[in-house]
């Protein structure tokens, strides 16, 4: 629809006002990409002045990466977050930029307040699940002070006390990882330092399991911004999960598409029937006997949080593929690739 204009000369002073005073900030390319009109909202959002400048190089500069699609929302070296839209226009191009920094600070702040009312949920059920390796773990503790039972009897003791209380840690790490999840994403960090990680904590378990772990990293170098002990625990516990799932073959491949990393984190282990994926993500939901059912939302949480998107393919005895997509903040320049496999 065409908007009317009711009086010609009035209404070029007044629309150019508008323009000014825009609360949103509003930039005009011509065809050569080179910004024409700059609103004053414009001018204050960014340090440098703006006509005349190519639009590309201000993005370059002034943002933290370009994720260069119609309708995004980028990072200002600042830190504010800009909600930028591009429409073209019959000669050149417009540019609209919103300030969503406190749209995104209260998002983040409602998943928080969302976490903390899971988490009090969960509190109740963890007391339940933490009480039952406790109170096995104290009668075997009490057996392992009783002097007169022969040595083999009370290394057994021992043996199931360590094993009760490494149930108890797994409960804990999980809920910490869950309670944890959307912490200090700050740090720049590269996917083959999170994969090392990752497979650096899962070691010990792959030699327990007998199981061979095969990593391949088609792009070297790619940052995120992360917080890199949550998003390698998230790893770690997918592997953990393969293992569980009577995996002795898995597989992470790591690759760019577009602006996306993708990550995949595949098994050869028995798979899952489809009425069991609609539910693996829900808290405390497992199938078997000393599982916290946590992994997976932690997963979920901890990806989502790093604004990021989990995927799934698995099929009965055949095996199960993850996938976290994560965003690109850019590649490492100047660097060796560094070999983790
Ligand atoms: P837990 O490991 O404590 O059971 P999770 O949230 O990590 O909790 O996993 C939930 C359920 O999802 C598991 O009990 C298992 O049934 C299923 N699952 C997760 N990962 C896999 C996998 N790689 N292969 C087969 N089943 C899986
Ligand atoms: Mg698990």
């Amino acid at each position: 629809m065409k908007t009317q204009i009711i009086n010609d000369e009035v209404s070029d002073t007044l629309l150019g006002e508008v323009f000014d005073k825009m609360t949103s900030a509003i930039i005009v390319l011509d065809k050569n990409g080179c910004i024409i009109r700059a609103n004053d909202c414009a001018q204050e959002m960014f340090a440098q002045s703006l006509l005349g400048a190519k639009w590309s190089s201000v993005v370059k500069i002034s943002f933290l990466a370009n994720q260069g699609s119609q309708e995004h929302e980028a990072t200002l070296y600042d830190g504010r977050k800009i909600l930028v839209t591009t429409k073209p226009l019959s000669v050149g191009q417009l540019v609209v930029l919103t300030d969503v920094t406190i749209t995104c600070k209260l998002k983040e702040r409602i998943s928080h307040m969302e976490r903390l009312s899971s988490i009090g949920k969960m509190a109740a059920s963890l007391a339940h699940q933490i009480r039952t390796p406790l109170s096995a773990a104290m009668l075997y503790a009490s057996n392992l002070c009783n002097l007169t039972l022969d040595k083999v009897t009370r290394k057994g003791f021992g043996q199931k006390l360590v094993d009760r209380l490494e149930d108890l840690e797994k409960q804990v790490s999980d809920v910490l990882l869950f309670a944890r999840a959307g912490d200090k994403i700050v740090e720049h960090v590269t996917i083959d330092e999170v994969i090392a990680k990752a497979k650096a904590s899962s070691e010990a378990l792959l030699k327990r399991y007998n199981a061979r772990l095969d990593i391949r990293i088609n792009k070297h170098n790619l940052i995120v911004i992360a917080n890199m002990s949550a998003l390698s625990g998230s790893i770690a516990n997918l592997i953990v999960n393969a293992l569980e799932a009577g995996a002795n073959h898995l597989f992470i491949d790591v690759s760019l598409k577009g602006e996306q990393i993708v990550i995949k984190i595949a098994d050869n282990g028995k798979g899952m029937p489809k009425q069991l994926i609609s539910k693996i993500f829900e808290p405390f939901f497992t199938t078997k006997s000393n599982g916290t059912g946590l992994g997976l939302a932690v997963v979920q949480s901890v990806v989502s949080a790093h604004q990021g998107r989990l995927g799934l393919v698995s099929e009965e005895n055949k095996g199960t593929c993850f996938s976290i997509n994560l965003p690109l903040l850019k590649v490492a320049l100047h660097e060796e690739p560094r070999m983790v496999a």
